[in-house]
């Protein structure tokens, strides 16, 4: 029997008086002593966990007192090096010499239980994972995911605590959260803010693989959560997704729970959920972010181009897809009558379309980036417009298309041509003055010499007409003051006359004049002057020429000045001719000439105040240069014409009409 006791495979004892009075190998073996440490030496209560020994001392009691006879329970004991174990007791009351006994079999099912407590604590994990995915799949906010999860898993009871602390790339924490830990877990949030990782945190940022942490006191350090984890194992990992670490994890289990391999996988397949859903989140707020740039940059666009005073636009596929209000005004259409119904090309006067595609293509096709230029628009009611565009290549829903600027021209073009004109016509009055302020120093010098000449000479004829006794010297000495006279009286009267017309008085004294007459009477007046000069003078009228009706004084006048005119500007032994006929409901008169004739360029000039071909101080030929200044205005008063052809050297023809009498 004793044999038997001896080799069981189960712990067998006799307890008397609290006392252990046998034990065998196998009990003193699940306990850790030997026997004879235990046989009179300690009873059951040395060997039951504090916290159980009221129960088992209770059932001791109910044996001994006779209650229950045999009993069978569970409880946790201590072993010698201070393992808690947990064993299953059957015993028996038994009266052992004499006195009250317990004898029982004692077994040890320190891993069953712990197999059940383990499955227990999976089943909670496992739980607390389905949980957390469920969280996941469901939660867009980081840090509501993140508590979420911390309390998930700790409600299940899976984890004592979690802690998560998530990290920006230099470190810097970012956010941190935790569940079963409260006021507890603040030392350690102070730590992290100033960069100080735990033990278990370091480690796990520099491993893929979980951290685990059996025995915290020696390995901790001091971390501020070692108290409150002093009996727990710690697992620690970082939350990595795709190479990007987000930041770290860590958890309080069972310290015998720890080294399991499958609640390491278990936590580590946690983790990547966690890290996957951190990723999600993050692309999720960068299309979020991206999504509100480009709604609020569309925001602005509009805003700006609505308001915009220039018109905007974008075209695509030869069609507007945007134009702001402005840019359809000066059209003079509505946005919506323009928006993918009309293209540029619409837009366009027909001379410019060309030139407007050229532009539009080669920015398309990227040869340029982007391109201004000025063009001529049509408005709705086909009115035109100036436009000035600057436009450039953009992607617009992904391909290529055009944005631009545009404004309305027209008026600014309108002022620079205006601008153009008056620049014009204000050099050309400079000009003019220019020639007028020199032909107007000139003429005071021409005056005074053209009076001055004649008075010289009329003085010594007169002079020498008195001394002289020979009637026909004398005679010829008072023709040559006649002639001076007259040559003095025609600038004179060419002076009144012109001073006359630039007070603005036109007064003619019209009546019917025989043209045949005045031309014979005024080229009578040359005769002596024209013998002197060697010219010789022809009158070639038509007899039967009809009356005019002129101002027959201004008339002559203007006979006098183109005749002075022909013999002045001839040449020695030569010849002026002056005819008249009847053309239509006019008579044109025409002197010619066979002098120096007029250069083609000078010959328009010829009839403007004070013009002449040569004005120098030095000029061969005496005048002021108002002769046919007062030609024309007299001519042009009475509804005629003056013309003049000349050719160098060959001589000259003024011609002048006047109209007929009763006609025109
Ligand atoms: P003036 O004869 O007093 O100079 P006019 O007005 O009569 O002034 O003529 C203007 C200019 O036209 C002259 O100075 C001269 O250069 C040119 N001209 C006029 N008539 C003739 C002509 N018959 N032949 C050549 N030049 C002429």
């Amino acid at each position: 029997m004793r044999e038997l006791t001896e080799k069981a495979s189960v712990g067998i004892y006799l307890v008397q008086d609290g006392v252990f009075k046998y034990v065998n190998p196998k009990l003193a073996e699940i306990f850790g002593y030997t026997v004879e440490e235990l046989i009179d030496k300690k009873g059951p209560k040395e060997l039951v966990l504090p916290e159980d020994w009221p129960c088992v001392e209770e059932n001791i009691r109910k044996q001994i007192s006779g209650e229950v006879e045999t009993i069978r329970y569970n409880f946790r004991g201590i072993r010698k090096d201070g393992e808690i174990i947990h064993v299953e007791v059957y015993d028996t009351a038994i009266i052992y010499r004499g006195r009250p006994s317990i004898v029982g079999i004692l077994i040890d099912i320190t891993a069953q239980v712990r197999a059940e407590e383990r499955l227990k604590h999976i089943n909670a994990v496992l739980y607390g994972i389905r949980e957390v995915n469920q969280l996941i799949t469901r939660e867009r906010d980081r840090n509501r995911l993140l508590k979420g999860i911390c309390d998930a898993l700790v409600e299940t009871r899976g984890y004592y605590h979690v802690w998560i602390a998530l990290m920006d790339e230099s470190g810097k924490l970012v956010t941190n959260v935790e569940a079963g830990l409260g006021k507890a877990f603040q030392p350690l949030i102070k730590q992290l803010e100033h960069g100080v990782l735990p033990v278990c945190g370091g480690l796990a940022l520099s491993q893929a693989e979980v951290v685990v942490i059996q025995d915290q006191r020696t390995r901790c350090g001091n971390c501020p959560l070692v108290e409150k984890c002093c009996d727990k194992g710690t697992m620690a990992i970082r939350l990595e997704h795709e190479g990007k670490v987000y930041g770290l994890m860590s958890v309080s289990i069972p310290t015998r729970m720890v080294m399991d391999e499958e609640e390491q996988v278990l936590f580590e397949a946690v983790s990547k959920d966690i890290a996957l859903a951190l990723h999600d989140i993050e692309l999720d707020e960068e299309r979020r972010r991206a999504e509100n740039a480009l709604r609020e940059s569309e925001e602005r666009f509009r805003t700006l181009a609505e308001k915009a005073l220039v018109g905007v636009y974008i075209f695509q596929d030869n069609r507007f897809r945007y134009v702001n209000p402005a840019l359809a005004k000066i059209f003079g259409y509505r946005p919506e009558e323009i928006v993918d119904k009309l293209g540029p090309v619409d837009l366009t006067h027909p001379d410019d379309r060309h030139m407007v595609i050229e532009n539009i293509r080669r920015r398309l096709t990227g040869e340029i980036e982007a391109a201004h230029y000025t063009f001529r628009g049509i408005r709705k009611d086909g009115s035109i417009i100036y436009c000035e565009a600057i436009g450039r290549r953009i992607e617009y829903h992904g391909r290529p298309a055009i944005m631009g600027t545009l404004m309305d021209i027209t008026d600014r073009k309108r002022a620079e041509r205006e601008l153009r004109d008056a620049y014009r016509r204000l050099q050309r009055a400079y000009e003019e003055l220019k020639a007028l302020d020199k032909m107007k120093r000139n003429l005071i010098a021409n005056v005074s010499h053209e009076l001055r000449t004649p008075l010289t000479i009329i003085k010594s004829a007169v002079e020498l007409a008195i001394e002289e006794t020979d009637p026909d010297r004398r005679n010829k000495f008072l023709g040559m003051a006649i002639d001076a006279i007259a040559r003095q009286t025609l600038v004179i009267d060419n002076l009144i006359e012109a001073a006359r017309m630039e007070r603005g008085q036109r007064e003619f004294n019209i009546t019917d004049v025989n043209i045949a007459d005045v031309i014979k009477q005024v080229s009578d007046e040359f005769k002596s002057m024209a013998i002197k000069s060697e010219i010789k003078i022809e009158v070639n009228v038509n007899k039967n020429l009809p009356i005019v009706r002129a101002d027959q004084d201004k008339l002559r006048y203007v006979l006098r000045n183109l005749i002075s005119n022909a013999i002045k500007f001839n040449k020695p032994g030569g010849s002026v001719r002056i005819t008249a006929e009847k053309r239509k409901d006019m008579v044109e008169v025409c002197v010619s000439d066979t002098g120096i004739g007029i250069p083609k360029e000078e010959q328009a000039r010829i009839f403007e105040p004070f013009y002449q071909v040569d004005s120098s101080l030095t000029k061969q030929y005496s005048g002021a240069g108002l002769g046919l200044a007062i030609v024309k205005e007299i001519v042009e008063g009475h509804g005629g014409k003056v013309t003049v052809e000349s050719e160098i050297d060959k001589g000259s023809t003024f011609c002048f009409t006047l109209p007929i009498k009763g006609k025109g």
